[in-house]
């Protein structure tokens, strides 16, 4: 279904994010028919640019990562007919006009920040004070959303001087995906889950984000987040809610966001002995965090492993397990949840029978598993033996099914006007609430994160965290 027309302007429109992501997005929703051809896609950077300069600019772009598109093709070029650019200094006065030239009445307006956060408050006064932004505009902004509370707060304040929380739109791209939403489907689409989606029932949940990768490249600028900063506040955070939050009402942007919020205010405080943090160490030539940091004595953390309480009515006794960490064994995000065994075995115990577990696989093969314990089949008495019944959406539903980049769908959520998607300002500071007092915790202890070896689970103290309570990880795949 195609969106209404839209004026849409990326201020960063030069820069990595843009022309890895949003304009290839942008460009793949054009390819099905869901821009209309109407919509202006108005680059805004600081780079002295025309606006032929900046279209072969993305034409490039799109070659190298838009997939499978032909150099002479002719959507490229109506695509390419959509951008316009211009030069603006958020800090400046010139190229404003010329932006408010570019605007039309009667479509949606919207406005990308993708530069730093620290032009949030800049580039939203430039826009309220040339009279760009009405009051109907849309402003959407990327991670990191603060450093901590106190920043979080600023950069809320920064947004709420011209914005109202009814046009912002906070990305975190994890809730763009597929089977996070499908996790939504499933427990609230279905009878079947939600009379079991609760500690009577449910044993523990393990949500692990892997990746196989270190911070090359990037180590600096890492290092001044670390994985709690990085991936637990934010998109560790989300899943959790989506898992832990009471039925919303209706499946309205506040109505949800009122329930996350409510799981993320009941947390428990973290205590340090249930977190394990780690570091990679240098193998195989390769260089280790530290190196890769640009920092020998650094006490950034490139994994963490941490065990949270919720308490509430739902979860007291069920905790969750989050385990999140670069240069581990393979790349692949799953949430586990794991159901508690029968009450009553009648079999007699079988070595290895782990029980039902629900498992929704973010990363690789999108799709949901259910493991079920049924007969061995054949001879051989009443033995039992573990079958998944499996949901990938590509074989489920077929080569259409093909899930969107998260990128894409935000992006048109923010054309239609549709929040659910995208975190509310309180949301993000009751995240920031619960992390700051783990961070500040083991930043005042000076405690370093335990090494461990690339390819590996991470460091020995995170498996002692789960074997602790008797329980074990999944493996990483
Ligand atoms: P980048 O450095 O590659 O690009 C920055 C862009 O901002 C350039 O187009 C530059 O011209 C513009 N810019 C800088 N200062 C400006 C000014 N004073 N006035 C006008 N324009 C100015 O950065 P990026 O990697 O594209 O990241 C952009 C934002 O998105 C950052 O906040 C980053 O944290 C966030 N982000 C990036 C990624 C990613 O994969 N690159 C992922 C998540 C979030």
């Amino acid at each position: 279904i195609p969106v209404d027309p839209f004026d849409l302007v990326i201020f960063g429109a030069t820069g990595d994010l843009a022309r890895r992501k949003i304009l290839p997005g942008l460009f793949h929703r054009f390819t099905v028919g869901q821009l209309p051809e109407t919509s202006r896609i108005v680059g805004a950077a600081r780079s002295e640019l025309d606006a032929e300069a900046f279209r072969s600019m993305i034409r490039e772009s799109l070659l190298e990562f838009a997939p499978n598109i032909a150099a002479e093709s002719k959507l490229l070029a109506q695509f390419l007919d959509m951008l316009h650019y211009v030069r603006v200094d958020a800090g400046g006065d010139a190229g404003w006009a010329e932006l408010k030239d570019l605007m039309r009445a009667g479509v949606v307006r919207a406005f990308y920040l993708s530069v730093s956060p620290s032009l949030f408050g800049t580039i939203g006064g430039k826009l309220h004070d040339h009279a760009i932004a009405t009051p109907e505009s849309r402003i959407v902004v990327e991670k990191p959303f603060g450093h901590d509370l106190e920043t979080a707060q600023a950069l809320n304040a920064d947004l709420r001087a011209n914005f109202d929380e009814s046009q912002i739109y906070r990305i975190d791209h994890y809730l763009g995906k597929e089977t996070v939403q499908n996790l939504m489907a499933l427990r609230f689409a279905n009878a079947l889950w939600e009379p079991l989606w609760n500690s009577t029932h449910i044993d523990h949940v393990q949500i692990t984000v892997a990746e196989s990768l270190g911070v090359e490249g990037r180590g600096e600028y890492y290092d001044r987040s670390g994985a709690m900063r990085d991936m637990v506040q934010n998109h560790l955070m989300q899943l959790l809610c989506l898992t832990a939050m009471e039925p919303p009402s209706r499946f309205d942007p506040n109505a949800v966001r009122d329930e996350k919020v409510k799981v993320i205010e009941a947390l428990e405080p973290v205590a340090q002995k249930d977190i394990a943090r780690g570091q990679y160490r240098a193998a195989g030539g390769e260089g280790s965090y530290r190196d890769h940091a640009g920092d020998p004595d650094s006490r950034t953390e490139s994994f963490i492993a941490m065990k949270v309480k919720i308490a509430n009515w739902r979860w007291a006794g069920t905790p969750f397990y989050l385990r999140t960490g670069k240069k581990l064994r393979g790349r692949s995000s799953e949430i586990a949840v794991i159901f508690r065994d029968p009450p009553h075995m009648i079999f007699p115990a079988m070595e290895g029978h782990k029980g039902n577990a629900l498992i929704i696989r973010l990363q690789p093969d999108e799709g949901i598993t259910l493991r079920n314990t049924i007969k061995d089949p054949g001879p051989g008495g009443m033995r039992l033996a573990e079958v998944s019944l499996d949901m990938t959406f590509a074989d489920a539903l077929g080569e259409e099914a093909t899930p969107q980049d998260a990128y894409e769908r935000l992006i048109m959520d923010v054309i239609r006007g549709d929040q659910t998607l995208f975190m509310r300002g309180d949301e993000v500071e009751a995240a920031w609430a619960w992390a700051d007092p783990i961070i500040y915790g083991w930043e005042e202890t000076r405690q370093p994160p335990y090494p461990y070896d690339p390819a590996s689970s991470g460091p020995e103290e995170a498996l002692m965290l789960m074997h602790r309570d008797g329980r074990r990880w999944r493996e990483i795949t």
